[in-house]
């Protein structure tokens, strides 16, 4: 129902260039090849943190890319392999590629990772190329390029604080006003889609999600249709905010209000009433209202948190988030387990892929990931990386489906970037 979403782009490292390379060494007149391999690139690897509550951070960096592997070297010295780019993800977000709609990962657990972008492997150096046959190679390869990713990341939006109060008392306006502007809060589209829900962002990074339960209470009495999801943003609620008009504007007793909404909140779900509360005073712009935030002290006693606002004016709105955001994480979350909808399996085979030709103004051009990494790969400044391509391309079947497409002698042959005339 409320998603909170974001699009990134994601690349693994990748990898080094193996190197070529001869032994030279005083007394050995003819050294043996020696040129090492290139070092592994690094996977980006998204892993679930119970402690993040938005894709907010995803709004603003959108790109992650891991580093790549070291080159090889001579005297049969290996690249480094690089380190992989670990990135944090609020537990409970899809993740999906964003060209082909697969469900990479569903990670519900604190703790669960998923690669989301292979790092290549290193190149081979050339001493991995020596044979019977050939004593000197001067064939490498160079690094396999990272997996690369455009991603949609989708997160149910479940709510951390919920507001109750009765009808007035500046519910919504105390959630548009702290999920707008004021203490550095980002501008979030759907929030002004869905008065009843906001997304507070705070200048550390923190983020948390306030609903409006009194909304959900009248909801599910009234079986408007929003029962069931909104429940779900109940169950989540680790603190409940009581909202009060304190100078009683309405002609409302607000210490008389605060007695029936509790009884009310008890009523309607004993186990949320049990949850941590703070005591927003609201509208302390209204003349009456410290009279009343006084008596309210006197009553409730120094256990009780009490925060007076003005929703209105802003005033003591930041001290009120920032204790919010204090206090989260050391509440447990509530017992009940929020179950999501689509158990969504995750699917992580690389799929087999296959090459695909066609022809573009009489050049048969040839595409396919894996044909495409194999131009990448290949030294063609050295005549047996060429060598080594053909017989690539023969074992892949390139050879033959040209073959059956007609291609023929003097015909031209596109692969990635590179473009070669066919020889039979
Ligand atoms: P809700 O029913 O609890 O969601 O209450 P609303 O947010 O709709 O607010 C009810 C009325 O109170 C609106 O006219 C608001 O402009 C007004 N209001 C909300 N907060 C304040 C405040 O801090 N000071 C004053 N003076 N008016 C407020
Ligand atoms: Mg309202």
């Amino acid at each position: 129902m409320f998603y909170d979403q974001a699009k990134i782009y994601v690349k693994g490292g990748d990898g080094g260039a193996g190197a070529v390379a001869f032994r030279r060494e005083k007394y050995v007149p003819e050294g043996g090849p020696a040129g090492g391999d290139g070092g592994r690139g690094g996977n980006v690897i998204f892993v679930a943190d119970e402690g993040l509550r938005t894709l907010a951070d995803f709004r603003y960096k959108r790109h992650y890319k891991a580093d790549r592997g070291e080159h090889g070297q001579g005297k049969n010295m290996h690249g480094k392999g690089a380190e992989d780019l670990v990135v944090r993800i609020p537990a409970g977000t899809l993740i999906k590629d964003q060209d082909t709609g697969e469900v990479l990962a569903d990670l519900t657990e604190h703790g669960q990772t998923v690669v989301v972008a292979k790092g290549g492997r290193g190149g081979r150096g050339n001493a991995r190329f020596m044979s019977n046959t050939n004593k000197a190679p001067t064939l490498a390869e160079n690094g396999e390029p990272g997996q690369e990713r455009y991603l949609t990341l989708e997160l149910k939006l479940l709510a951390d604080v919920g507001l109750v109060g009765f009808p007035n008392v500046g519910k919504s306006t105390l959630i548009s006003r702290v999920s707008a502007a004021k203490p550095k809060i980002a501008d979030y589209h759907f929030t002004t889609l869905v008065p009843n829900l906001g997304v507070v962002e705070l200048e550390d990074g923190n983020s948390f999600v306030m609903a409006d339960i009194p909304g959900l209470i009248e909801g599910a009495h009234s079986g408007a249709g929003l029962g069931h999801e909104y429940l779900r943003h109940t169950e989540r609620t680790r603190l409940i905010l009581h909202v009060l008009d304190i100078a009683g504007s309405e002609e409302r007793d607000p210490l008389e209000d605060f007695q029936i909404i509790q009884e009310e909140l008890r009523q309607y779900s004993p186990e949320l009433a049990e949850r941590p509360m703070f005591v927003v005073a609201n509208k302390m712009d209204i003349p009456g209202a410290e009279e009343n935030l006084k008596r309210l002290r006197d009553e409730l006693g120094s256990e009780t948190e009490i925060f007076p606002v003005s929703a209105a004016t802003g005033e003591g709105l930041k001290p009120l988030v920032y204790r919010i955001a204090q206090v989260l994480p050391e509440i447990p979350a509530p017992e009940i387990f929020i179950r999501r909808d689509e158990q969504h399996k995750v699917t992580h085979v690389e799929p087999v892929e296959r090459f695909a030709i066609s022809k573009e103004d009489g050049v048969f051009v040839v595409s396919g990931k894996e044909i495409e990494k194999h131009v990448k790969m290949t030294l063609f400044e050295s005549d047996e990386g060429v060598y080594r391509f053909q017989a690539i391309l023969k074992t892949m079947g390139v050879d033959d489906a040209l073959r059956a497409e007609g291609i023929k002698e003097g015909d031209k042959v596109k692969i990635a970037e590179m473009e070669f005339e066919w020889e039979n």
